[in-house]
Protein backbone atom coordinates (compact mmCIF):
# COMPACT_ATOMS: atom_id res chain seq x y z
CA UNK A 1 0.00 0.00 0.00
CA UNK A 2 1.76 3.15 -0.87
CA UNK A 3 0.66 7.15 -0.31
CA UNK A 4 -0.24 8.60 -2.91
CA UNK A 5 -0.73 13.10 -3.05
CA UNK A 6 -2.80 13.47 -6.05
CA UNK A 7 -3.61 17.36 -7.07
CA UNK A 8 -6.55 18.96 -9.38
CA UNK A 9 -6.30 22.20 -11.53
CA UNK A 10 -9.21 24.17 -11.69
CA UNK A 11 -10.14 23.08 -14.67
CA UNK A 12 -10.87 19.64 -13.69
CA UNK A 13 -13.29 20.34 -10.70
CA UNK A 14 -15.13 23.39 -13.21
CA UNK A 15 -18.31 22.17 -12.30
CA UNK A 16 -20.35 19.51 -10.66
CA UNK A 17 -19.71 16.14 -13.11
CA UNK A 18 -16.24 17.08 -12.79
CA UNK A 19 -16.13 17.42 -9.29
CA UNK A 20 -17.83 13.60 -9.36
CA UNK A 21 -15.28 12.53 -11.94
CA UNK A 22 -12.05 13.53 -9.43
CA UNK A 23 -14.12 11.76 -6.79
CA UNK A 24 -14.39 8.85 -8.65
CA UNK A 25 -10.47 9.33 -9.97
CA UNK A 26 -9.91 9.58 -5.93
CA UNK A 27 -11.89 7.02 -4.86
CA UNK A 28 -10.50 4.31 -7.68
CA UNK A 29 -7.03 4.75 -6.15
CA UNK A 30 -8.40 4.29 -2.11
CA UNK A 31 -10.46 1.63 -3.61
CA UNK A 32 -7.07 -0.05 -4.52
CA UNK A 33 -5.86 -0.15 -0.84
CA UNK A 34 -3.98 3.17 -1.56
CA UNK A 35 -3.89 6.06 1.21
CA UNK A 36 -4.62 9.18 -0.70
CA UNK A 37 -4.41 13.27 -0.02
CA UNK A 38 -5.70 14.82 -2.41
CA UNK A 39 -5.15 18.82 -3.20
CA UNK A 40 -7.40 20.82 -4.78
CA UNK A 41 -7.67 24.53 -6.85
CA UNK A 42 -11.01 26.39 -7.04
CA UNK A 43 -13.36 25.92 -9.48
CA UNK A 44 -12.78 26.99 -12.99
CA UNK A 45 -12.26 30.84 -13.32
CA UNK A 46 -13.13 30.99 -9.67
CA UNK A 47 -9.96 32.71 -8.26
CA UNK A 48 -9.50 35.71 -11.50
CA UNK A 49 -13.09 36.21 -10.40
CA UNK A 50 -12.95 36.71 -7.05
CA UNK A 51 -10.27 39.24 -7.67
CA UNK A 52 -12.44 41.07 -9.87
CA UNK A 53 -14.83 41.16 -7.25
CA UNK A 54 -12.25 42.76 -5.25
CA UNK A 55 -11.05 45.29 -7.51
CA UNK A 56 -14.92 46.62 -7.73
CA UNK A 57 -15.28 47.36 -4.20
CA UNK A 58 -11.44 47.99 -3.37
CA UNK A 59 -8.64 48.33 -6.40
CA UNK A 60 -6.21 48.68 -3.98
CA UNK A 61 -7.51 45.69 -1.31
CA UNK A 62 -4.54 44.80 1.35
CA UNK A 63 -2.69 41.93 0.58
CA UNK A 64 -4.47 40.37 3.57
CA UNK A 65 -7.79 40.44 2.61
CA UNK A 66 -6.73 39.26 -0.52
CA UNK A 67 -5.51 36.31 0.56
CA UNK A 68 -8.77 36.21 2.95
CA UNK A 69 -11.15 35.98 -0.19
CA UNK A 70 -8.92 33.94 -2.23
CA UNK A 71 -8.80 30.98 -0.16
CA UNK A 72 -12.05 30.15 -0.19
CA UNK A 73 -12.08 29.33 -3.48
CA UNK A 74 -10.36 26.33 -2.88
CA UNK A 75 -12.35 25.29 0.49
CA UNK A 76 -15.60 25.39 -1.94
CA UNK A 77 -13.81 22.86 -4.05
CA UNK A 78 -12.37 20.49 -1.70
CA UNK A 79 -16.32 20.53 0.59
CA UNK A 80 -17.86 19.84 -2.74
CA UNK A 81 -15.29 16.65 -3.72
CA UNK A 82 -15.79 15.39 -0.12
CA UNK A 83 -19.41 15.62 -0.63
CA UNK A 84 -19.12 13.50 -3.95
CA UNK A 85 -16.92 10.96 -2.16
CA UNK A 86 -19.08 10.68 0.48
CA UNK A 87 -22.06 9.98 -2.13
CA UNK A 88 -19.80 7.13 -3.60
CA UNK A 89 -19.70 5.33 -0.18
CA UNK A 90 -16.26 6.58 1.07
CA UNK A 91 -15.33 8.32 3.84
CA UNK A 92 -14.08 11.89 3.21
CA UNK A 93 -12.32 14.75 5.05
CA UNK A 94 -11.63 18.27 3.62
CA UNK A 95 -9.34 20.34 5.15
CA UNK A 96 -8.61 24.17 4.67
CA UNK A 97 -4.61 24.38 4.86
CA UNK A 98 -4.54 25.88 8.34
CA UNK A 99 -6.09 22.54 9.59
CA UNK A 100 -3.80 20.63 7.42
CA UNK A 101 -0.85 22.35 9.26
CA UNK A 102 0.16 24.21 6.01
CA UNK A 103 2.07 27.06 8.10
CA UNK A 104 3.79 29.67 6.00
CA UNK A 105 5.86 32.99 5.95
CA UNK A 106 3.51 35.88 6.64
CA UNK A 107 4.41 37.20 2.52
CA UNK A 108 0.79 37.66 2.05
CA UNK A 109 -0.26 36.56 -1.93
CA UNK A 110 3.33 35.22 -2.37
CA UNK A 111 3.92 32.65 1.00
CA UNK A 112 6.32 30.14 1.41
CA UNK A 113 5.75 27.20 2.96
CA UNK A 114 7.29 26.39 6.37
CA UNK A 115 7.76 22.67 7.30
CA UNK A 116 4.25 21.16 7.42
CA UNK A 117 2.76 20.09 10.33
CA UNK A 118 1.10 16.76 9.30
CA UNK A 119 0.29 15.46 12.99
CA UNK A 120 -3.59 15.86 11.88
CA UNK A 121 -3.49 14.37 8.10
CA UNK A 122 -2.00 11.51 9.46
CA UNK A 123 -4.30 10.90 11.55
CA UNK A 124 -7.02 11.56 9.62
CA UNK A 125 -5.28 8.52 6.99
CA UNK A 126 -5.07 6.43 10.14
CA UNK A 127 -9.17 6.34 10.27
CA UNK A 128 -9.01 4.97 6.76
CA UNK A 129 -10.45 8.59 4.79
CA UNK A 130 -9.91 10.34 2.28
CA UNK A 131 -7.90 13.50 2.99
CA UNK A 132 -9.01 16.73 0.91
CA UNK A 133 -6.77 19.86 1.17
CA UNK A 134 -7.42 22.90 0.03
CA UNK A 135 -4.55 24.01 -2.24
CA UNK A 136 -3.02 27.78 -2.51
CA UNK A 137 -3.30 28.59 0.82
CA UNK A 138 -1.91 28.37 4.70
CA UNK A 139 -1.64 30.01 7.48
CA UNK A 140 1.10 32.66 9.04
CA UNK A 141 2.62 32.17 12.69
CA UNK A 142 0.48 35.29 13.28
CA UNK A 143 -2.36 33.22 12.46
CA UNK A 144 -3.80 35.06 9.46
CA UNK A 145 -4.52 33.01 6.17
CA UNK A 146 -1.81 33.20 3.52
CA UNK A 147 -1.49 32.25 -0.37
CA UNK A 148 0.94 30.76 -2.32
CA UNK A 149 0.69 33.11 -5.33
CA UNK A 150 -1.04 32.27 -8.32
CA UNK A 151 -0.98 28.61 -9.64
CA UNK A 152 0.08 27.58 -5.91
CA UNK A 153 -2.03 24.42 -5.54
CA UNK A 154 1.07 22.40 -7.37
CA UNK A 155 3.30 23.44 -4.47
CA UNK A 156 0.82 22.75 -2.14
CA UNK A 157 0.55 19.10 -3.85
CA UNK A 158 4.35 18.68 -3.60
CA UNK A 159 4.81 19.91 -0.26
CA UNK A 160 2.50 17.80 0.95
CA UNK A 161 3.92 15.07 -0.71
CA UNK A 162 7.67 15.74 0.87
CA UNK A 163 6.17 16.23 4.24
CA UNK A 164 4.27 12.87 4.27
CA UNK A 165 6.94 11.13 2.27
CA UNK A 166 4.42 9.94 0.12
CA UNK A 167 5.25 7.59 -2.89
CA UNK A 168 4.29 9.41 -5.76
CA UNK A 169 2.41 12.93 -6.34
CA UNK A 170 0.04 13.37 -9.20
CA UNK A 171 -0.66 16.29 -11.00
CA UNK A 172 -3.68 16.06 -12.95
CA UNK A 173 -4.90 18.98 -15.36
CA UNK A 174 -6.40 19.51 -18.87
CA UNK A 175 -3.35 18.57 -20.64
CA UNK A 176 -2.20 14.74 -20.68
CA UNK A 177 1.49 15.46 -19.76
CA UNK A 178 4.07 17.64 -20.68
CA UNK A 179 4.92 17.98 -24.47
CA UNK A 180 7.88 18.84 -26.60
CA UNK A 181 5.89 22.17 -27.00
CA UNK A 182 2.43 23.99 -26.53
CA UNK A 183 -0.03 21.09 -28.35
CA UNK A 184 -2.20 23.98 -28.99
CA UNK A 185 -0.61 26.18 -30.78
CA UNK A 186 2.52 24.11 -32.51
CA UNK A 187 1.90 21.56 -34.94
CA UNK A 188 3.62 17.69 -34.39
CA UNK A 189 4.34 18.57 -30.69
CA UNK A 190 4.44 15.01 -29.06
CA UNK A 191 3.77 13.97 -25.48
CA UNK A 192 7.01 13.11 -23.03
CA UNK A 193 7.35 9.38 -21.35
CA UNK A 194 9.35 11.80 -19.23
CA UNK A 195 11.57 14.72 -18.63
CA UNK A 196 13.99 15.32 -15.67
CA UNK A 197 13.46 18.01 -12.82
CA UNK A 198 16.10 20.31 -14.48
CA UNK A 199 14.34 20.34 -17.99
CA UNK A 200 11.38 20.93 -16.20
CA UNK A 201 11.83 23.82 -13.76
CA UNK A 202 13.62 25.61 -17.36
CA UNK A 203 10.21 24.55 -19.08
CA UNK A 204 8.02 26.20 -16.27
CA UNK A 205 9.98 29.00 -15.69
CA UNK A 206 10.13 29.86 -19.51
CA UNK A 207 6.50 29.70 -19.37
CA UNK A 208 5.45 26.15 -20.36
CA UNK A 209 2.60 26.62 -17.78
CA UNK A 210 2.32 23.10 -16.91
CA UNK A 211 3.38 23.09 -13.98
CA UNK A 212 3.98 26.08 -11.22
CA UNK A 213 7.94 26.41 -11.00
CA UNK A 214 8.20 26.43 -6.94
CA UNK A 215 7.04 22.88 -7.43
CA UNK A 216 9.49 21.35 -9.52
CA UNK A 217 11.65 23.31 -7.38
CA UNK A 218 10.40 21.75 -4.14
CA UNK A 219 10.18 18.06 -5.55
CA UNK A 220 13.81 18.33 -6.94
CA UNK A 221 14.59 19.32 -3.25
CA UNK A 222 12.70 16.87 -2.10
CA UNK A 223 13.52 13.85 -4.30
CA UNK A 224 9.25 13.53 -4.89
CA UNK A 225 8.66 11.61 -7.82
CA UNK A 226 5.81 13.78 -9.92
CA UNK A 227 3.58 12.28 -12.84
CA UNK A 228 1.74 14.97 -14.58
CA UNK A 229 -1.46 13.95 -16.35
CA UNK A 230 -4.88 14.15 -17.65
CA UNK A 231 -8.16 13.96 -14.90
CA UNK A 232 -9.97 13.21 -18.58
CA UNK A 233 -8.16 10.91 -20.40
CA UNK A 234 -7.45 8.21 -18.42
CA UNK A 235 -3.76 7.90 -20.00
CA UNK A 236 -0.85 7.51 -18.38
CA UNK A 237 0.98 10.68 -18.36
CA UNK A 238 4.90 12.43 -18.00
CA UNK A 239 6.35 11.47 -15.16
CA UNK A 240 9.05 13.96 -13.80
CA UNK A 241 12.52 13.07 -12.12
CA UNK A 242 16.03 13.47 -11.02
CA UNK A 243 17.21 11.19 -13.91
CA UNK A 244 15.64 10.04 -17.10
CA UNK A 245 16.51 7.21 -19.02
CA UNK A 246 15.85 8.28 -23.02
CA UNK A 247 18.48 11.53 -21.84
CA UNK A 248 21.09 9.90 -24.04
CA UNK A 249 19.15 9.87 -27.24
CA UNK A 250 16.92 12.55 -27.35
CA UNK A 251 19.15 15.46 -25.97
CA UNK A 252 16.12 18.42 -26.68
CA UNK A 253 12.72 17.69 -24.29
CA UNK A 254 11.17 21.23 -25.86
CA UNK A 255 10.58 24.34 -26.76
CA UNK A 256 8.73 27.13 -24.66
CA UNK A 257 8.02 30.78 -25.69
CA UNK A 258 8.03 32.99 -22.94
CA UNK A 259 6.39 36.75 -23.65
CA UNK A 260 6.23 37.63 -19.90
CA UNK A 261 9.95 39.65 -21.06
CA UNK A 262 10.93 43.08 -21.73
CA UNK A 263 14.59 43.94 -22.86
CA UNK A 264 15.68 47.45 -21.41
CA UNK A 265 18.88 48.60 -22.88
CA UNK A 266 21.35 51.32 -21.05
CA UNK A 267 23.25 53.22 -24.13
CA UNK A 268 26.20 55.05 -23.89
CA UNK A 269 27.84 53.74 -20.49
CA UNK A 270 31.40 54.49 -19.37
CA UNK A 271 33.99 52.06 -20.28
CA UNK A 272 35.53 52.14 -16.71
CA UNK A 273 35.25 48.88 -13.80
CA UNK A 274 32.12 48.82 -11.48
CA UNK A 275 29.63 49.90 -13.87
CA UNK A 276 27.85 46.57 -14.03
CA UNK A 277 27.74 46.40 -10.62
CA UNK A 278 26.18 49.81 -10.45
CA UNK A 279 23.12 48.71 -12.35
CA UNK A 280 22.46 45.23 -11.52
CA UNK A 281 23.04 45.62 -7.53
CA UNK A 282 20.21 48.72 -7.85
CA UNK A 283 17.97 46.54 -9.60
CA UNK A 284 18.73 43.70 -6.49
CA UNK A 285 18.46 46.03 -4.03
CA UNK A 286 14.80 46.58 -5.59
CA UNK A 287 14.23 43.08 -5.85
CA UNK A 288 13.77 43.48 -10.13
CA UNK A 289 14.98 39.89 -11.28
CA UNK A 290 17.39 39.84 -14.17
CA UNK A 291 17.28 37.25 -16.39
CA UNK A 292 19.26 37.52 -19.62
CA UNK A 293 22.06 39.86 -19.65
CA UNK A 294 24.49 41.85 -22.93
CA UNK A 295 27.23 43.92 -22.84
CA UNK A 296 29.07 44.72 -25.83
CA UNK A 297 31.68 47.60 -27.38
CA UNK A 298 30.14 50.86 -28.02
CA UNK A 299 32.06 53.67 -29.58
CA UNK A 300 34.47 55.93 -28.41
CA UNK A 301 35.27 54.63 -24.69
CA UNK A 302 31.70 53.89 -24.27
CA UNK A 303 29.51 50.43 -24.29
CA UNK A 304 25.93 49.06 -24.03
CA UNK A 305 24.06 46.83 -21.94
CA UNK A 306 20.79 45.35 -22.83
CA UNK A 307 19.08 43.34 -19.91
CA UNK A 308 15.63 41.47 -20.02
CA UNK A 309 13.42 41.34 -17.02
CA UNK A 310 9.71 40.52 -15.91
CA UNK A 311 7.07 42.62 -18.05
CA UNK A 312 5.80 43.25 -14.94
CA UNK A 313 8.80 45.04 -13.39
CA UNK A 314 9.93 46.68 -16.63
CA UNK A 315 8.52 50.27 -15.79
CA UNK A 316 9.94 50.44 -12.71
CA UNK A 317 13.26 48.83 -13.76
CA UNK A 318 13.25 51.90 -16.56
CA UNK A 319 12.63 53.76 -13.79
CA UNK A 320 15.09 53.01 -11.30
CA UNK A 321 17.97 53.49 -14.47
CA UNK A 322 16.63 56.99 -15.28
CA UNK A 323 16.31 58.44 -11.53
CA UNK A 324 20.35 57.27 -11.40
CA UNK A 325 21.51 58.09 -14.97
CA UNK A 326 24.17 60.34 -13.41
CA UNK A 327 25.22 58.13 -11.10
CA UNK A 328 25.51 55.28 -13.30
CA UNK A 329 26.85 57.27 -16.04
CA UNK A 330 24.84 56.66 -19.13
CA UNK A 331 23.25 58.44 -22.06
CA UNK A 332 19.79 56.91 -22.21
CA UNK A 333 17.81 53.90 -21.22
CA UNK A 334 15.63 52.38 -23.78
CA UNK A 335 12.44 50.16 -22.84
CA UNK A 336 11.36 47.05 -25.25
CA UNK A 337 7.93 45.29 -24.37
CA UNK A 338 7.38 43.61 -27.63
CA UNK A 339 9.28 41.06 -27.45
CA UNK A 340 9.54 37.01 -26.74
CA UNK A 341 11.81 34.45 -25.07
CA UNK A 342 11.97 31.29 -26.77
CA UNK A 343 14.00 28.67 -25.24
CA UNK A 344 15.35 25.27 -26.60
CA UNK A 345 16.03 22.68 -23.56
CA UNK A 346 17.21 19.88 -23.39
CA UNK A 347 19.23 18.22 -20.50
CA UNK A 348 21.33 16.06 -22.96
CA UNK A 349 22.81 19.28 -24.48
CA UNK A 350 25.67 18.94 -22.61
CA UNK A 351 26.91 16.02 -24.49
CA UNK A 352 25.52 16.69 -27.63
CA UNK A 353 27.23 19.45 -29.78
CA UNK A 354 25.50 21.74 -32.49
CA UNK A 355 22.13 22.60 -30.61
CA UNK A 356 23.11 26.39 -30.80
CA UNK A 357 23.50 25.67 -34.27
CA UNK A 358 20.44 24.07 -35.30
CA UNK A 359 18.05 26.83 -33.40
CA UNK A 360 20.30 29.52 -35.57
CA UNK A 361 19.54 28.15 -38.61
CA UNK A 362 16.13 27.26 -37.76
CA UNK A 363 15.17 30.85 -37.06
CA UNK A 364 17.60 31.88 -40.38
CA UNK A 365 15.14 29.95 -42.41
CA UNK A 366 11.92 31.45 -41.00
CA UNK A 367 13.48 34.84 -41.49
CA UNK A 368 13.23 35.32 -37.82
CA UNK A 369 16.25 37.87 -36.24
CA UNK A 370 17.83 37.18 -33.04
CA UNK A 371 17.94 40.25 -30.43
CA UNK A 372 19.59 38.59 -27.68
CA UNK A 373 21.46 35.27 -27.04
CA UNK A 374 21.95 32.92 -24.10
CA UNK A 375 23.12 29.52 -23.13
CA UNK A 376 23.30 27.50 -20.27
CA UNK A 377 24.43 23.73 -19.99
CA UNK A 378 20.71 22.54 -20.72
CA UNK A 379 19.34 25.71 -22.44
CA UNK A 380 19.58 27.54 -25.43
CA UNK A 381 17.49 30.92 -25.41
CA UNK A 382 16.98 33.82 -27.74
CA UNK A 383 14.97 37.00 -27.78
CA UNK A 384 12.75 37.89 -30.69
CA UNK A 385 10.01 40.23 -31.66
CA UNK A 386 6.85 39.06 -30.33
CA UNK A 387 5.41 39.13 -33.05
CA UNK A 388 7.48 36.55 -34.65
CA UNK A 389 7.54 33.92 -31.24
CA UNK A 390 5.18 32.13 -32.40
CA UNK A 391 6.89 31.29 -35.88
CA UNK A 392 10.29 31.20 -34.40
CA UNK A 393 8.82 28.19 -31.75
CA UNK A 394 7.51 26.17 -34.75
CA UNK A 395 10.38 26.64 -36.90
CA UNK A 396 12.62 25.66 -34.22
CA UNK A 397 10.53 22.44 -33.18
CA UNK A 398 10.47 21.36 -36.86
CA UNK A 399 13.95 21.43 -36.92
CA UNK A 400 14.31 19.00 -33.83
CA UNK A 401 11.57 16.87 -33.93
CA UNK A 402 10.10 16.85 -37.48
N1 LIG B 1 -6.72 28.94 -7.60
C1 LIG B 1 -5.41 29.49 -7.61
C2 LIG B 1 -5.13 30.14 -8.96
O1 LIG B 1 -5.98 30.10 -9.83
C3 LIG B 1 -4.36 28.47 -7.29
C4 LIG B 1 -4.22 27.35 -8.28
O2 LIG B 1 -5.06 27.17 -9.14
O3 LIG B 1 -3.24 26.60 -8.17
O4 LIG B 1 -4.09 30.69 -9.14
MG1 LIG C 1 -6.74 28.10 -10.64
Amino acid sequence: MSLIVQKFGGSSVADAGRVRNVARIITETYRKGHSVVAVLSAQGDTTDELIEKAREINPQASRREMDMLLSTGEQVSIALCAMAIERMGCQAVSLAGWQAGVVTDSNHSAARIKPIRTERIRKELDKKKIVLVAGFQGISRYGDVTTLGRGGSDTSAVALAAALHADLCQIYTDVDGIYTADPRKVRGARKLEEITFSEMMELASLGAQVLHNRSVEMAKRYGVCLEVLSSFSGQPGTNVKEVVKTVEKTHVSGVAKDENVARLALVGLADRPGIAFKVFSLLAKHEVNVDLIIQSIGRAESKDISFTVALGDARKAKELMEEHREEIGFQFVELNEDIAKVSVVGAGMAHNSGVACKVFEALYSAGVNINMISTSEIKVSVLVDQREADRAVQAIHDRFFA
